[in-house]
């Protein structure tokens, strides 16, 4: 149980109704979306920056670590409150009360907001005035928007549209010491001194709390067009992207599926028939004004003719939901194939490598006998490739450890990241220095220091 001393001056700084240290709330704080767990001490959800600056500048003269946490739909731990010694103090703040969308700016098309905004509620809000915000992570539903600026999310639309990083213009945060600053310039461009902006965006909540950010929205699309293409194998999937791009398509979604997700979407709906044979999948959309919908359709279809085993074209939004609905329900579905647990990696390929780095994932697969599916955003590389496992049996967690090294190295050694948009948290770690050389490990760390050179915030995440 917190100290009283300690939760007196916690109420006293955010007020009683925000202030929550029983056991059972504190449940709700201890997890995110991946495997890790731990209990904060207390739990604070600030209703506005002052208070949290003023929280801060009391954990820092204390020495209280401070994790920062949006949803808890991160898959990598980070903002799990995991302390770095078991007699150590913790505190979770919680952005979830700061939800308020304070402006759409029509002519600046720009949305100022709070950071516990959920992201589809950005979307829906945007859309009602013709604007659209593009960054989709699957889980827009829940995440927030400042989550998605820590982990810098992508999400199926980043082919076309880019992720979170291509939105965020300018932030307001606090330092750990409680100080609060201002980065980057609520203008469509600004180039005064170092971008700060981007050195935020994907931080995992270990430099600063943002309290305040500025995003940049573009015109809402007129019409889109949604295509399911089934073909017999990885590569004819792999390749029949690269040739819509290569006659002039830049769809703004391309999402793969495996064999293995076929199968757990069969499984998980009962009455789907999928074409004989079918070994691959992938999911096209286009977007733009009716007339350039119909026209990238009539390419996209074409250029599949002949390499796809079938193509179903959606004829509404009902039909396209549908096509999206067994997408977005494929990580559920993967409970089907009867395992307890999954590790879920976000590797990135350059796109030229994509079916070498399935050909790998393949052979890892029958090297470590671990059972791995692959699915995910294939338009620019992006692959979520699942480990199932029993974490109960030693021999199933000493295969898939080796298995997943084996998929990070693959990765690499093609000329990809460890990931592509989940972020490094504690499930990465181990990784890092595989992937980045000491000289840039040691010079985050120097940056690190400058922001939080007590090394309260989020410690222990990402080195
Ligand atoms: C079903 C499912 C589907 C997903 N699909 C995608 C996807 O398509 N693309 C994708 O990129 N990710 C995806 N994710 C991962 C996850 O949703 C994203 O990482 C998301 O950005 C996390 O947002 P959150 O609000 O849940 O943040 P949290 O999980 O609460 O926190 C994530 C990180 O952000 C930091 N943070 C949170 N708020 C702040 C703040 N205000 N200031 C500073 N730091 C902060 C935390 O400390 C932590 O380091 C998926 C997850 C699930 C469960």
């Amino acid at each position: 149980m917190i100290a009283s001393p300690l939760l007196r001056k916690l109420k006293s700084i955010a007020g009683s109704e925000n202030v929550f240290f029983d056991p059972a709330d504190l449940t709700s704080y201890s997890y995110d979306s991946s495997s890790f767990s731990a209990f904060p001490q207390a739990v604070i959800l600030p209703r506005d920056t002052e208070t949290i600056s003023d929280l801060m500048r009391f954990a820092f003269n204390e020495g209280i670590s401070v994790f920062v946490r949006g949803a808890g739909t991160g898959t990598t731990g980070a903002s799990v409150p995991v302390q770095a010694r078991p007699d150590s103090k913790g505190i979770v703040l919680s952005m979830t009360r700061m939800n308020a969308i304070r402006r759409i700016e029509l002519q600046d098309m720009m949305a100022e907001v709070e950071p516990g905004v959920i992201t589809g509620d950005l979307q829906k809000a945007t859309s009602k005035v013709g604007l659209f915000y593009p960054p989709d992570p699957a889980s827009l539903k829940v995440c927030t928007i400042g989550g998605n600026v820590a982990t810098g999310a992508g999400g199926a639309r980043a082919v076309k549209y880019g992720v979170t990083r291509d939105y965020v213009i300018a932030i307001e945060a606090v330092l750990p010491s409680g100080d609060i600053i201002q980065t980057g310039a609520r203008t469509a461009k600004g180039v005064v001194g170092y971008d700060l902006t981007r050195l935020l965006v994907g931080s995992e909540g270990t430099l600063a709390l943002f309290s305040r950010i500025w995003l940049k929205l573009v015109p809402l699309p007129r019409d889109v067009g949604t295509v399911l293409c089934f073909f017999s194998s990885d590569e004819d999937a792999i390749s029949a992207i690269s040739t819509i791009f290569s006659a002039g398509v830049l769809p703004r979604c391309a999402e793969f599926m495996d064999a293995l997700s076929l199968r757990c979407l069969v499984l998980a709906n009962p009455g789907l028939s999928i074409p004989v044979g079918a070994g691959s999948a992938v999911l096209i959309e286009v977007d733009g004004t009716e007339e350039a919908v119909t026209t990238e359709i009539g390419t996209v279809m074409s250029e599949v003719k002949g390499v796809a085993l079938q193509v179903w074209h959606a004829v509404d939004s009902l039909e396209a939901d549908a096509m999206w609905r067994l997408r977005r329900g494929l990580s559920p579905a993967i409970k089907q194939l009867g395992f307890p647990d999954k590790i879920s990696e976000d590797i990135c390929v350059p796109r030229h490598n994509l079916a070498q780095v399935l050909k790998r994932i393949r052979a890892i697969a029958d090297e470590t006998a671990v059972t791995i599916l692959s699915f995910g955003h294939a338009g620019d590389g992006n692959l979520h490739v699942n480990l199932l496992y029993d974490k109960n049996r030693k021999t199933d967690i000493e295969r898939v450890e080796i298995a997943v090294g084996a998929v990070m190295r693959a990765s690499i050694e093609l000329g990809g990241t460890i990931s592509g948009e989940h972020g490094v948290g504690l499930s990465k770690k181990q990784f890092v220095g595989w992937e980045l050389s000491q000289e840039a490990i040691s010079i985050m760390k120097g940056i690190k220091k400058v922001f939080d050179p007590k090394g309260i915030l989020n410690p222990g995440k990402v080195f």
